[in-house]
């Protein structure tokens, strides 16, 4: 396939602004791409190389994208530079130059995919002195030979800023529509969907049918997504295969599974209520790890799912010692203990292991425990569909001696005062709260359905829990504050139904200097002109940004607001936070796993009748 004709497509989903039109875009693109660029095809229309997992960056600084340009238009790099000044958008440089080019090179190829992604991958895989000089040399000879639409897209993928607004569940929504056909044929799928049918009329009744076959379909395929997170093997199958194909895709150690969210309650009560009798773990605050092992073989993924196995040596040694199984899949929590006194440090220590220098070192100064609390695999064999009682009587079973590797600390009760106790006491030991856990749910992976209920500290006269909320733009500072050039960000929580970030908030308080001067350094890499696609947003902030980074945030309450889009219907106000402040970044979130407009309507009705344990 020509990149060419991939260029054309993204072309037209930048200029379309509904997620129906993009979503039909998309599934048009998808058919006619051969299945074995579809994986590239995904990959780029999400400006990467591979899935997120598998951490390739490209990492081309500007000066070094202008550079490429002025070697691949004929420009001079002053000019590039001036341009780039003017209209902001390195990508619309490179095409403008290209349209008006002056170098006419020789002999012009056609662009191929494969080509684009090999020179995309070997500047992400080139690194040392001299090396930008190599990047730039690359880049230039792909804009050498491009046409100017083609040269727009070349450029934003190596900058991190494709602007097309393609998330996963839009391209699953894409290929649902592909294969509903498909599915029509499978007599077993129909009839299981035909019972559902509500409607009398026959035309009427046929569209629901279609409908919710599409449904379906979309739910068969982020099922196999959830456990194996690499939407360009998913979209391979799907096109080589067909739907039947993915039955064919299993767990397996060292691709990441979709980690199971928490939902919220705002009582130890309604948590009995809700559960009956439960597991109530203490709630640690470190890092979410899954540890993936295969043999000698240890991989560490965040709840981002990056892979994070460098930074942790001391637990892969631990793995490697304590746990008494040969493959594996188990998560946990890890945090910095302190084996004198016997306590956890705080947050801000544990938080210092996330660095790429001087690891050996913090190993050895604050080596993690890691706090584990579920086993989704062991030896061949998937326990995710098992009662979470048993996962976890196995979990015990393959932990073995040793210090950095234990599991966390539990009790089982139905009982609300005994849940309020424990409650007290794990926040007197300096921890979050606690979880309480269904014993009887499987793992549910990439979601949130009360199979986990999280209770965190509450503080009088506000939210009994905090709310991650994502960032979506952000203002200058006003006087004192000019000097960081960031005053206050604005926020949103993530919509399910439609995959939409709506904003409920405008954050000004809770940080601090160093806060505003490291936000302003992050948000500005990624600020845009425009509001991104997946912004449902109101008020206008100085700078939007792509939704990217969670924040999470602490307020008095949840109100209403005719201001603020999330949770807004047809004659229904959305909600706001009052007096929002931020509390930290919250790095280890991806925006999906934010808080949702869902949890927000729920939180703003249980507020009412909120018991704070004191
Ligand atoms: P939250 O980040 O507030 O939504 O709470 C859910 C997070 O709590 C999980 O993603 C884990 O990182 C963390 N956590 C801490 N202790 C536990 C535990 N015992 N069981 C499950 N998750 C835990």
């Amino acid at each position: 396939m020509h990149f060419r004709k991939l260029s054309e497509y993204f072309d037209k989903i930048e200029n379309v602004s509904s997620r129906l039109e993009m979503t039909s875009i998309l599934a048009e693109l998808f058919k006619e791409t051969p299945g074995e660029e579809i994986a590239r095809v995904i990959y780029f229309s999400q400006g990467q190389l591979a899935p997120p997992y598998k951490s390739i960056e490209i990492g081309m600084g500007e000066k070094f994208v202008e550079d490429a340009i002025a070697k691949g238009s004929g420009y001079t790099k002053k000019e590039v530079h001036e341009k780039f000044k003017q209209i902001g958008d390195l990508g619309n440089v490179a095409e403008e130059f290209l349209k008006k080019k002056k170098q006419e090179s020789l002999f012009s190829t056609e662009l191929t995919i494969g080509k684009i992604f090999e020179n995309l991958l070997k500047i992400a895989k080139t690194s040392g002195s001299g090396s930008q000089g190599l990047k730039t040399k690359l880049l230039a000879e792909l804009l050498n030979n491009a046409s100017p639409v083609e040269a727009r897209y070349i450029v934003r993928i190596p900058l991190g800023k494709l602007r097309l607004g393609v998330g996963d569940p839009t391209i699953m929504d894409a290929f649902a529509i592909n294969l509903s056909e498909e599915a029509k044929s499978n007599k077993k799928l129909v009839a299981e969907v035909e019972k559902q049918l509500k409607e009398k009329n026959e035309e009427k009744r046929k569209q629901e049918l279609d409908r919710k076959i599409r449904v379906r379909v979309r739910e068969i395929i982020e099922d196999k997504y959830n456990i194996h997170s690499d939407l360009g093997v998913i979209a391979e199958t799907l096109i080589t295969k067909g739907l039947k194909g993915l039955e064919k895709i299993h767990i397996k150690p060292g691709i990441p599974i979709r980690p199971t969210l928490a939902e919220r309650l705002p009582s130890s009560k309604e948590i009995i209520k809700k559960l009956g009798k439960c597991g109530v773990e203490a709630k640690y605050d470190g890092f979410r790890l899954a540890v993936h092992k295969n043999e000698k073989e240890v991989t560490i993924f965040s709840r981002r799912q990056e892979n994070v196995t460098e930074m942790f040596p001391e637990l892969i040694e631990a793995v490697r010692t304590q746990i008494k199984a040969k493959g594996a899949i188990f998560e946990g929590e890890a945090l910095a203990f302190n084996e004198e006194t016997k306590e956890y440090y705080p947050f801000q220590i544990t938080i210092q292991r996330k660095r790429k220098y001087g690891i050996k070192e913090m190993a050895e100064e604050f080596p993690l425990t890691l706090f584990c609390f579920d086993l989704l695999y062991v030896d061949g064999e998937n326990l995710m569909p098992l009662p979470f009682k048993e996962r976890r009587e196995k979990l015990k079973s393959i932990i073995g001696r040793g210090k950095r590797i234990a599991l966390t600390d539990s009790i089982v009760t139905d009982d609300p005062k005994k849940v309020d106790e424990y409650f007290n006491e794990n926040i007197e030991s300096g921890l979050e709260g606690i979880i309480a856990k269904d014993l009887n749910a499987p793992y549910i992976a990439g979601a949130r359905k009360f199979s986990w209920i999280k209770l965190k500290r509450s503080y009088k006269g506000e939210l009994s829990d905090t709310v991650d909320t994502v960032i979506i733009g952000f203002f200058k500072g006003k006087g004192h504050r000019t000097q960081f050039g960031l005053g206050a960000l604005l926020t949103a929580v993530y919509d399910e139904k439609d995959g939409m970030f709506r904003s409920i908030a405008k954050i000004g308080t809770g940080m601090k200097e160093d806060d505003l001067k490291e936000l302003h350094k992050i948000l500005s890499k990624i600020s845009e002109d425009n509001k991104p696609k997946n912004v449902d947003s109101e008020i206008k902030p100085d700078f939007w940004v792509s939704p990217k980074y969670v924040v999470e945030a602490i307020a008095d309450e949840i109100t209403k607001s005719p201001i603020h889009t999330a949770g807004r219907g047809k004659g229904k106000e959305g909600f706001a936070l009052r007096f929002p402040r931020m509390v930290k970044l919250r790095q280890d979130k991806t925006p999906e796993q934010a808080t949702t407009v869902l949890e927000i309507e729920k939180m703003f009705k249980n507020q009412k009748n909120v018991k704070l344990s004191e």
